[in-house]
């Protein structure tokens, strides 16, 4: 089926929140509405695949901020978890149900000083808290990550408005690693799904500004070749279509680098779609669907943008 356009565009500009609270993570999407939202687009762009997450249990969505390195001990970093202050019912719930998982977590380490942590913060090794829960000058680098060890999605607080939960919970589906598809072209096709989602459902995710050069080249293929075919490479990475086909994704990912001016071609758009024709094995193209009505989406963040940061910031969302 066509993808549903337009598409949001994403702001270049990163609004930072020094002191970010739940009031100001006024775009994360309610959990169970998401998963729906997202299994729906799938079954209508043939799609097959599963999360290595299940996003609506307590503790699997952690928006962090003001992070602490080396508390409570050398290598380890807490966070403030700002879940418990959001305006969202469903995300109160899981909160008060992490807290008390998290307490009895804390109180079987066999360090003190864990045992006696306070667990209202989110606790990790620095490294990964640093990145992702504090703002770019002091040292955060990610608006958001997929951790796939800890089986948790980490959003930084101080840089994002939950909005980009609907870009990471692509990321838990994938099957093996960004680096299989290329980089670019892999944040590429996230967003470009995530994007389409946005649209479709009427969620307030706007799009990576970090990742345009692969979302316009990955959009470029949709518009030639269908949005089932690019979900049925990425999502089942069945071995006839997804081995030759990789093999040119990942030239194209060397010309869309993130947070990079794209220098893809048409000449290489041309030929990954031309081979992608070429090949058998695809599954019979999805029914036209028609957009569903829902809710407006949320209206834009309300803290005033802040300087641009260049490139001082990494997103890796
Ligand atoms: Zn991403």
């Amino acid at each position: 089926m066509a993808a549903t356009y337009p598409h949001p565009i994403p702001n270049n500009n990163l609004n930072v929140v020094q002191n970010p609270t739940g009031a100001t993570i006024n775009n994360l999407p309610n959990v169970n509405q998401l998963v729906g939202d997202v299994a729906q687009w799938m079954t209508d762009n043939l799609a097959e695949g599963n999360s290595w997450i299940n996003i609506t249990e307590p503790g699997r969505v952690l928006v962090l901020a003001n992070a602490q390195t080396d508390n409570p001990y050398p290598g380890f970093a807490h966070a403030e978890v700002l879940n418990g202050t959001m305006l969202n019912a469903d995300i109160l719930r899981l909160h008060t149900t992490w807290l008390r998982d998290n307490e009895a977590w804390l109180k079987s380490q066999r360090s003190p000083k864990l045992k006696a942590a306070d667990p209202k913060f989110a606790y990790g090794p620095n490294e990964l808290l640093e990145e992702n829960a504090l703002p770019p000058d002091l040292g955060g680098s990610n608006n958001a990550f997929t951790d796939k060890v800890g089986k948790r999605i980490i959003i930084n607080g101080h840089v994002d408005d939950g909005g980009i939960l609907v870009h990471e919970y692509f990321h838990t589906f994938d099957p093996g690693d960004p680096s299989d598809v290329g980089w670019g072209f892999d944040e590429g096709i996230v967003d470009f799904f995530a994007r389409d989602v946005a649209a479709r459902f009427g969620y307030g995710y706007k799009g990576n500004a970090g990742y345009e050069g692969g979302y316009q080249t990955v959009k470029a293929i949709v518009d030639r070749i269908g949005l089932d075919k690019v979900c049925q490479f990425w999502f089942e990475r069945e071995p006839s279509l997804f081995n030759p086909l990789s093999i040119k994704s990942k030239a194209v990912a060397e010309h869309c680098k993130p947070c990079a001016p794209s220098t893809v071609t048409l000449t290489m758009i041309d030929d990954f779609c031309q081979l992608a024709e070429s090949l058998t094995g695809w599954k019979a193209p999805a029914r036209t669907v028609a957009p569903v009505a829902k809710a407006a989406p949320s209206p834009a963040k309300k803290w005033p943008p802040v300087q641009p940061v260049g490139n001082v910031f990494r997103s890796h969302g």
